[in-house]
């Protein structure tokens, strides 16, 4: 990645830090986190993200082999799920070749043994973020999404429901019957309490 790049991911992994320690300790407020966050959207919004998404895109064209094309694929994703989480302009044409992407990444519904690549709930959160997503409204990719379609209770205007077979500690969100059903075969591999076999459900990009 582009400096700048390293520097952005640097910048939000710092902020995603402080999302969590906040979390576990209480609240803060950082109004000097919230002015780089700020700044971070205006360079993007102002050509840089555009040029960020041309300079992944044209190394995924011209990759030699699957394994580059695999990796800058995932690079590519993981620029998107940053920009959105800021609620930078995005191009149509970039959030449909992020759309493309995604099919060309390995996915999995659980932990495998070569784990790389999506978790299924992660992939579809990201489509849903795709679909939904609206410049200048960040999206939130620690919020709960459905396990079956991703979406977040923004995306269908009420709370998600929880599966009522999974522990309070790492449960399968569902938006309705419908998801209910045609997620079932993927999540009953992961529903129910935690297990020693560290089975569990990444639902985040
Ligand atoms: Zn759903
Ligand atoms: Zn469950």
């Amino acid at each position: 990645m582009s400096d700048m790049a390293t520097e952005i991911v640097g910048t939000y992994e710092g902020l995603e830090y402080d999302a969590v320690t906040e979390n576990v300790y209480g609240k803060v407020t950082k109004p000097d986190k919230v002015a780089v966050l700020a700044d971070v959207r205006h360079k993007l919004d102002a050509g840089l993200g555009n040029e960020l998404m041309k300079k992944r895109r044209d190394l995924i064209d011209a990759a030699k082999d699957g394994l580059h094309k695999h990796e800058y694929s995932y690079e590519l994703i993981i620029m998107g799920a940053l920009f959105m989480s800021l609620g930078a302009k995005i191009s149509d044409e970039d959030m449909q070749y992020m759309r493309q992407a995604t099919s060309g990444i390995t996915c999995s519904e659980g932990i495998t043994l070569l784990d790389i690549g999506w978790r299924g709930p992660g992939q579809r959160q990201f489509l849903a973020a795709l679909d939904h997503y609206t410049p200048g409204t960040p999206r939130n990719f620690s919020e709960r999404s459905c396990h079956a379609c991703g979406k977040t209770k923004v995306d269908i205007g009420r709370a998600l429901l929880r599966c009522s077979r999974c522990s309070s500690h790492a449960p399968g969100w569902l938006c309705d019957k419908e998801c209910q059903r045609s997620a079932w075969s993927d999540h009953k591999k992961v529903c129910g309490p935690p297990r020693d076999n560290g089975k569990f459900v990444m639902l985040n990009v």
